[in-house]
């Protein structure tokens, strides 16, 4: 049986508290949010802190509130709560999907979004949902604050452009425009407990509900080092009039956007056609909901 190290470990109730502590700490500290990453990792002894600082009693980070007619959720929110949340599953459907997919009851219960989002894992569920849907996420330090967009927040698997120190405090999600429908759909072996073997996830704005396509995008999960958009399928789908046809060119561009590896999860090669089913999938269902959702969201 793995054991855990030795660390030392504070509960701060405050940010500034917290930060000062990360920041005394030198990198020798790290944040723990639900544990359901970095305790098992810590196990394996892939990643040795001496000290962790829990955010768990830091006040503010645990709010799903509206913000400039989107929506800002605090980084400690869980999994479950975001499942769950009706303002979420309202505004923003396919956020709600993907974090329902995520481990099981126990591990979404603990899990948190800001602990999904840094532990970049290739094939983690909620990042390509959210950075289709135009998220930025707020990074705090003990003497600054930066807000960056999530798209461009990954830099490899289990590698980000946060820096020693810096917290994620919370994720912000611009408001759709009109006529905008989205989906998430993940593949993997069972139903429950399972990291994506690929997993897509779409959005559609079109000008009128049987106008033309003014957005299109298309992030593919699990089959490159960090999510990535499908750049050629999304550049085909711009301007033109939606249909079956125009979709299953768009998921044949995207397999040619995939750099996916054989592992014991799945071959590269079914991985390629699972992008291209599920990138048809996902946008038959975005142009239904972008043609049914006249308020305008994803
Ligand atoms: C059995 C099992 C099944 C799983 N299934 C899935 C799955 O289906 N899909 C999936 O995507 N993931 C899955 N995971 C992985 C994990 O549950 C998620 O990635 C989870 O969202 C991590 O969140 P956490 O709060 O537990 O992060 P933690 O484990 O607490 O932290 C993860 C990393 O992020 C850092 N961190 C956390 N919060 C912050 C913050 N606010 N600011 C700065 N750094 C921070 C920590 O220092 C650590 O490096 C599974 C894990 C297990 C054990």
């Amino acid at each position: 049986m793995l054991l855990l190290p030795k660390f030392d470990y504070e509960e701060p109730k405050s940010l500034p508290e917290a930060l000062a502590m990360l920041s005394e700490l030198k990198g020798n500290g790290k944040v723990i949010a639900g544990g359901t990453d970095l305790l098992v990792n810590m196990k394996k002894g892939t990643v040795k802190p001496a000290f962790l600082v829990s955010l768990k009693k830091v006040e503010g980070l645990r709010e799903i509130a509206g913000k400039n007619g989107g929506l800002s959720v605090g980084s400690h929110v869980t999994v479950s709560e975001i499942a769950g949340s009706d303002r979420v599953i309202s505004s923003f459907p396919v956020l709600a999907r993907s974090a329902s997919c995520l481990g099981s009851p126990l591990i979404r219960n603990r899990a948190t979004i800001g602990g999904n989002i840094v532990t970049a894992r290739p094939a983690a569920d909620l990042p390509p949902a959210l950075i289709i849907l135009g998220a930025e996420v707020e990074l705090k330090g003990k003497d600054k604050a930066r807000t960056v967009p999530l798209d461009g927040f990954f830099r490899g698997p289990g590698s980000s452009v946060i820096e020693n120190g810096e917290v994620l405090t919370q994720i912000i999600l611009p408001s759709a425009p009109p006529f905008t429908g989205g989906d998430y759909i993940k593949l993997g072996h069972r139903a429950a407990l399972e990291i994506a073997i690929v997993a897509v996830a779409s959005r559609l704005t079109l000008d009128k509900p049987d106008g033309v396509i003014v957005d299109a995008r298309i992030v593919l999960s699990a089959v490159a080092p960090t999510a990535i958009h499908a750049v050629s399928a999304e550049k085909t789908l711009m301007g033109q009039r939606p249909s079956e046809e125009l979709f299953a060119k768009a998921a044949s561009l995207a397999v040619g956007d995939c750099s996916p590896i054989t592992d014991i999860r799945g071959g590269a090669e079914y991985r390629r056609d699972m992008v291209n089913t599920l990138v048809k999938r996902t946008l038959l269902k975005a142009l239904s909901d972008a043609r049914d959702m006249k308020g305008g969201n994803a």
